[in-house]
């Protein structure tokens, strides 16, 4: 069996929301299932792969936020970059949409680029910023009716992982999901969702978003910030595609709970 499918079955089992046992039994069925009856064996199986589009934002001559020598561009793409192979370690196959600071995209660029990639889902990673230093939280932004439970499952990974793990869990504050008409959700072929993990105009997240994954004395144990996003979003990845979305109506407006002011989570 897929390594990506255990993981997604592992995530299914510590849902922080709980999950009807129906949809959980439906799940496991359609993958033990046909492999029992028709014999299929892991390299047989004709469960699809998935693909996941990770979209490091800003780049190039757009830094996205900036707080001292922190820049958001850099960290969305070290943490993009780690994400990718921490999918990679459970056979889940992703591309980017920039792989190097350089790059200038536009938003038609990136969602033209998973569009054209057939991928299954389109993950936007940015780091949040706000004018008050004390704000903290975590926000998930969908914009298709479609897109909803990718950002609800980022959400909650994103919470789990992310507000016991705060410079300030207290104050760690849940903006909940988002509705916004963000450039690289609006033309998606695909369930498309923003995490917006943690604000880097925090002091104390600023201070510990410095150090890269890669210089983390184990990039997925709880030692750095930015191994724990990319934790967070890998839980909130193969939590979904453990899932069968539903097509559905679409949701209307957003709640309108997150940032009141301010810079946004960038196009
Ligand atoms: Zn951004």
């Amino acid at each position: 069996m897929k390594r990506w499918i255990l993981g997604a079955m592992a995530a299914l089992a510590g849902l922080a929301r709980p999950v009807p046992v129906a949809r959980a039994l439906v799940v496991a069925l359609a993958v033990v299932f046909p492999a029992v009856m028709f014999g299929w064996s892991s390299t047989e199986a004709a469960v699809p792969v998935p693909l996941v589009c990770l979209d490091p934002g800003h780049g190039g001559s757009d830094p996205g936020a900036v707080n001292g020598e922190l820049h958001e561009a850099d960290i969305n793409l070290d943490v993009a970059k780690a994400l990718a192979a921490r999918l990679a370690g459970d056979e889940i196959d992703s591309v980017l949409t920039r792989t190097d600071d350089d790059s200038t995209k536009s938003s038609r660029d990136r969602y033209e680029f998973c569009n054209a990639q057939n991928a299954t889902i389109l993950v936007s990673v940015h780091t949040n910023s706000w004018s008050d230093p004390l704000v903290d939280g975590r926000l998930a932004i969908y914009f298709h009716s479609d897109d909803k439970l990718l950002a609800q499952a980022l959400h909650d990974a994103m919470w789990s992982k992310l507000q016991p793990t705060a410079p300030d869990p207290t104050a760690f504050t849940d903006f909940d999901l988002k509705r916004d008409a963000l450039g690289v959700l609006l033309k998606s072929d695909m369930p498309a969702a923003t995490a917006e993990p943690v604000f880097m105009s925090h002091p104390d997240e600023a201070a510990r978003l410095t150090e890269m994954v890669s210089d983390c004395s184990d990039a997925f144990d709880n030692s750095c910030r930015r191994a724990q996003i990319v934790e967070a979003l890998y839980n909130g990845i193969v939590e979904y595609l453990a899932s069968s979305p539903p097509d559905g109506e679409d949701d209307g407006p957003g709640n309108g709970k997150g940032p009141p002011e301010g810079r946004g989570p960038g196009r």
